[in-house]
């Protein structure tokens, strides 16, 4: 059961060093408690502690890293729904190899997915693994493919290889980027003793959830804790309501053998059918998906949704609130304003670049909030935008003294003018793909 912040309070030295990186013992215990510290970051525990606190300070789902210098992590989230705080760590999406493909084909393909970047509201978004299969007996297909997956490319790796010495040669090759091992049969000691060997961790298969728990529960009296749980369901349905046992069974019953990643392989017999089935296990509750195929509109649209559902939901992302240069702005440019959702940002400044003129772009500081949601919040007003403006000294910046608002706020431009005397208000495009033909059409300076 887990512990509250006095019984842990009991167990510390309670002589308020602050060494640990808060001011008093008990401040300490509730961040335990919480799952928000771990009991080595205070020096003086006793051993005592140690053993009676070890296990009730784990995380319920333990982070695992796949990877070498830019390793993938997994794990460690503490809610069953994005809103009660947020996801912390990102579904890593991996590509199959298969090893009966030609070399050459192999490096090339290796290549490409590891120069495939897309950039998305600021961010870069890229796969994250490559997830090796052999399915040949060509043994030097798979060395040659961890290889060349090694040299042409950081991404961490997953090795799934039939034959236990030539998966020892391929786990030699690798082991300094701690690999993981895709297990096709329930897990032995041997498999334990293999990836503690190699540093790896180690994806248990199970077709139920017994023969998962009884699997975990091996691996824990051995002292192997570096799990990732691959439950293979009869359907999609039932995957979900699986992922959702064994998510609520770590977060919620603290029950040690589910309290690791999850890992799915995706079937789908189309395009279609694996992006429906990746984008449901994406949200519930996957820490790895594997995709047989290299498809960049299903990558895409995996990593639209990825990037949705793992930003804090109590932090919008946001640019910073400045004038920023589109293209090569002259004092006599135009000016348009909008506000520092970073969505919004993006777009807006997309399609100004779209539209072939440059032009100065004031972004409001209204704490990351949409057009018409820092409108209805009062943020985003006459008299804010102005004070704004003048802040940050547009009118030493430019000679203009027009300027373009957002066309869903077009109830401020009165205010704003008040507050701006000598502009002129021009009320632009409620969507952002009407400014090009928008700039066309009117005369803005
Ligand atoms: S380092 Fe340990 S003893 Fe010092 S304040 Fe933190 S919990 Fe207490």
């Amino acid at each position: 059961m887990a512990l509250s912040g006095l019984d842990i309070f009991k167990l510390l030295p309670r002589t308020n060093c602050g060494d640990c990186g808060v001011p008093t013992c008990m401040a300490f215990a509730m961040k335990l408690a919480q799952k928000k510290a771990e009991l080595g970051e205070c020096p003086h525990a006793s051993d005592e502690a140690k053993d009676s606190l070890g296990a009730a300070s784990e995380p319920p789902i333990r982070l695992i890293k796949i990877g070498g210098a830019n390793a993938l992590e997994i794990g460690n989230e503490t809610v069953m729904f994005r809103h009660d705080k947020t996801f912390f760590h990102q579904t890593g999406i991996a590509i199959e190899l298969l090893t009966s493909e030609d070399i050459g084909d192999l490096k090339k393909k290796i290549e490409e997915i590891e120069n495939y970047r897309v950039e998305r509201v600021g961010e870069e978004l890229f796969i994250d693994l490559f997830f090796i299969r052999h399915n040949t007996d060509k043994k030097d297909n798979f060395l040659e493919t961890i290889h060349a997956a090694q040299n042409f490319s950081s991404k961490g790796l997953i090795l799934d290889c039939p034959s236990i010495e030539t998966l020892k040669k391929g786990l030699e090759i690798c082991k300094d980027n701690r690999p993981a091992i895709y297990l096709r049969e329930a897990a032995t000691n041997q498999d334990f003793e293999l990836a503690k060997t190699f540093n790896a961790s180690l994806i248990l298969f199970a077709d139920s959830l017994e023969s998962l728990e009884t699997q975990s529960e091996k691996a824990r009296e051995v002292g192997f804790s570096d799990l990732i749980l691959n439950l293979k369901s009869r359907n999609l349905g039932l995957q979900l309501q699986d992922n959702t046992i064994l998510r609520r069974s770590a977060l919620r019953n603290n029950f040690k053998p589910f309290g690791f990643p999850l890992f799915s392989y995706i079937r789908g017999a189309t395009v279609y059918e694996s992006l429906a089935e990746a984008s449901v296990l994406l949200c519930k509750y996957d820490s790895i998906i594997v995709l047989p195929e290299y498809s960049k509109a299903l990558l895409y649209a995996l990593f639209t949704l990825r990037q949705n559902i793992y930003t804090d939901p109590q932090k919008p992302i946001q640019v910073d609130p400045k004038i920023y240069p589109i293209g090569d702005p002259t004092p006599d440019s135009p000016v348009f304003v909008t506000t520092n959702f970073s969505l919004t940002y993006f777009m807006v400044s997309g399609e100004i670049e779209n539209s072939g003129i440059s032009s100065h772009l004031v972004i409001a500081d209204v704490e990351g909030q949409s057009v018409l949601t820092a409108w209805a919040a009062g943020k985003f007003v006459g008299e804010t935008v102005a004070k704004f403006i003048k802040d940050i000294g547009l009118e030493d910046l430019v000679k203009t003294r027009k300027i373009v608002i957002p066309g869903f706020v077009s109830q401020i431009s009165g205010d704003l003018e008040e507050s701006l005397p000598g502009w002129e208000v021009i009320v632009g495009p409620q969507e952002a793909s009407d400014i090009p033909s928008f700039v066309k059409n009117v005369q803005l300076t």
